[in-house]
């Protein structure tokens, strides 16, 4: 059965749903709020793992976006004030890289042009969907706002990648959300060391900090930590910031030397427990969102995107839009709430500040560090969600 399928997004998870279910006979609308060139500058370093790559290369972009790419080789896991550190390497796991870092920008530019060069989906720019009528016959009216017209799209299935932050009337939505209270600073650091294709992970007791090799020898930041703390880090000028840095991250990589812009995020814990509307989906951050410390929020978005559109490219009995829905849900279960544990298991755990757990902290990333059953567990969970 032919469908109307409109996405809300051209996140990530949009573009790349939109492009995985382009071989089915359907027709696709995408509707974005951002001008492009807000998206292609955002500078937010995303780390993809072996599924993601995998995604990649069956809508064929993997090719195009390699010379963008920095592989991880070895990550680095370490805690402020204690001994005990686990250090993963490709080779352990005769695998070519544990991840691989793109920024959001760069990815997006090489799936836009992919879609334009294909000419089957129909994106609409700088176009925000304001409302969604009941449906009739199957069938609902997607009304948006473009400039200052209005544009109205017929649809059967709503797909929503709209990040998960936007209000939409008509729109009837259960979200089990857990306030963290914490943002993250993103920003590039040169230190006076080459990276090596190192990743690195040091928790301290108020937050996270990682270090993603990047291009041309820069390291991408992401450090979280409660409001007030990074909103003081923020308000630093440049040589006090990069001082504070040293100062929690220690020496393994050499002295910082500078940093670009800094630019925080907040951070929320979010997932979907019920869409009210009939023929509305939700993939990617729209479904869940995830504390940035294990790097799998987009990963497990992707994973939302291929498993909805091979159930609609495989649909060979014709299924209602709602058995369509109840099938993906149940596929995708068990791995979101997996992967929401633990990643909030990792931010509670590690920033635990009671008597003796500290040490506890540091045993336990030995223990990591000299039981390989565990560590192959770990980098399975982390490359393919299971
Ligand atoms: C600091 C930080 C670091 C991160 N690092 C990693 C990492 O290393 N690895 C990883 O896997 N994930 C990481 N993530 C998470 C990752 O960025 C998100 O999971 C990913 O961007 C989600 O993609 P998406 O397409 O679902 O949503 P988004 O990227 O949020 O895109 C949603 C799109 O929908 C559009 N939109 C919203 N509402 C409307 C509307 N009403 N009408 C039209 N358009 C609309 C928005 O403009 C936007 O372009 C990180 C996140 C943060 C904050």
């Amino acid at each position: 059965m032919t469908k109307q399928i409109v996405i809300i997004g051209a996140g990530p998870a949009g573009l790349i749903f939109s492009l995985l279910s382009s071989t089915s006979n359907n027709s696709i609308s995408l509707v974005e709020s951002r001008p492009v060139f807000e998206r292609k500058n955002d500078k937010r370093a995303l780390a993809l793992s072996a599924s993601s790559r995998y995604i990649l290369e069956k809508i064929d972009i993997w090719n195009d976006i390699e010379d963008k790419i920095i592989p991880i080789k070895s990550i680095h896991t370490s805690q402020k004030g204690t001994f005990g550190r686990s250090k993963l390497s490709a080779d352990e796991f005769n695998t070519e890289a544990l991840g691989y870092i793109v920024t959001y920008g760069d990815l997006i530019v090489a799936l836009e042009e992919k879609i334009m060069a294909q000419k089957k989906i129909t994106l609409f720019y700088e176009t925000k969907v304001e409302k969604i009528d009941e449906i009739k016959e199957d069938k609902q009216k997607i009304i948006c706002h473009q400039a200052s017209k209005l544009l109205t799209l017929d649809c059967n299935l709503l797909v929503l990648a709209d990040g998960g932050h936007s209000r939409i009337d008509g729109l009837s939505i259960a979200r089990e959300e857990k306030i963290i209270d914490h943002l993250a600073i993103v920003t590039q650091v040169y230190s006076d060391k080459p990276h090596k294709n190192i990743a690195f992970e040091r928790f301290t007791s108020s937050g996270p900090i990682a270090l993603l090799p990047n291009h041309q020898g820069a390291y991408s930041l992401v450090w979280t930590g409660p409001k007030d703390k990074i909103n003081d880090l923020v308000a630093l000028d440049k040589n006090n910031f990069l001082k504070a840095l040293q100062e929690e991250f220690g020496e393994r990589v050499g002295q910082f030397e500078s940093c670009e812009k800094r630019v925080s995020f907040s951070l929320v814990q979010s997932s979907i427990v019920t869409v009210h509307n009939k023929n509305v989906v939700a993939i990617g951050n729209a479904a869940q969102i995830m504390h940035p410390v294990a790097g799998q929020g987009l990963n497990t978005g992707l994973r939302d995107a291929l498993s909805l559109s091979e159930l609609i490219i495989n649909n060979k009995i014709i299924q209602t839009s709602d058995e369509l829905i109840k099938n993906y849900l149940e596929s995708r279960k068990i791995e979101t709430e997996s992967m929401l544990k633990i990643t909030e298991g990792l931010t509670t755990l590690f920033t635990n500040d009671f008597i003796g757990i500290n040490k506890l902290r540091g045993l336990a990333l030995a223990i990591l560090d000299c039981t390989p059953i565990l560590k192959k567990k770990f980098v399975q969970k982390m490359s393919y969600g299971k």
